[in-house]
């Protein structure tokens, strides 16, 4: 049966890659995927063959990565940090019912949450909420609510997709939201092109936070209550008692 693994690579850098992924990635004779992750791991298996699509084609990008496995090549569908957040592997398991000949398989990754964690320090060392500020394919209330609701359980919150050209205020509006709940001096963190060229991290309060321009590469940590700066460090303490 021809095979169709979905891996996430992880962050950027190969050493962030598990095992698994590279032994996939190794072994297989196809890597399909978005252009900026295939151009971050075209050098370490330069005798695959690639195939990317832009951004926007993701039906015809897992199309396509059916297609390579039906004619008989084992075949990695690739996404950065895990494939099952914000990623691919939804779609391809969707898509998949239509191509009962091909197995899919699907392979974790470190995804830019825990990733851009360890940059910091210890941020979500306790319950956290992950939530996505991209509207394409969530209504805005929905997200807005998911972040009221998060803040107001003080979770610690990590926000993926925080800007684009065309949303380029709604970490702004988020911060507002948050506000309602959160002290304008919760401890808040971002980390840009974690694993990758220009890896830079800040930590700063949750005012600040809210006037800060960010790009699409850039995860953000927005502490609980109790999250802390430590020596540099961004550290959401666990509880335990006599530190
Ligand atoms: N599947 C990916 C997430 C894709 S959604 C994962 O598990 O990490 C895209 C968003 O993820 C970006 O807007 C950013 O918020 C975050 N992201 C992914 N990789 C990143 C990286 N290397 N550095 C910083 N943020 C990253």
């Amino acid at each position: 049966m021809s095979k169709l693994y979905v891996v996430g690579i992880g962050p950027g850098e190969y050493e962030q890659m598990t095992m698994e992924a590279y032994n996939v990635l190794k072994n297989c004779d196809v890597i399909i995927g978005y252009t900026v992750y295939v151009d971050l791991v075209r050098d370490h298996f330069p005798e695959k063959e690639f195939l990317t699509t832009p951004m926007t084609k993701e039906v015809e990008r897992c199309e396509l990565a059916f297609e390579k496995a039906l004619q008989g090549n084992t075949t990695a569908m690739i996404c950065s940090g895990d494939a099952g957040v914000y990623g691919m592997s939804g779609l391809i398991l969707e898509i998949g019912q239509k191509y009962q000949q091909v197995e899919v398989v699907v392979v974790s990754g470190v995804t830019a949450a825990i990733s851009g964690a360890s940059v910091l320090g210890a941020p979500l060392i306790h319950d956290f909420a992950v939530i996505s500020l991209s509207d394409l394919l969530t209504p805005m209330e929905k997200i807005e609510k998911r972040l009221e609701c998060a803040a107001m359980a003080d979770f610690v919150i990590c926000l993926y997709n925080p800007s684009s050209k065309k949303r380029h205020d709604y970490l702004k509006k988020a911060c507002d939201i948050i506000l309602r709940y959160a002290s304008k001096d919760t401890v808040c963190g971002y980390v840009k092109n974690i694993g990758r060229a220009g890896e830079e991290s800040t930590i700063l309060t949750l005012e600040e936070l809210k006037e800060c321009e960010v790009d699409m590469f850039t995860t953000i940590f927005i502490g609980n209550s109790q999250t802390k700066e430590m020596n540099g460090k961004m550290v959401t303490p666990r509880g335990y008692k006599n530190v």
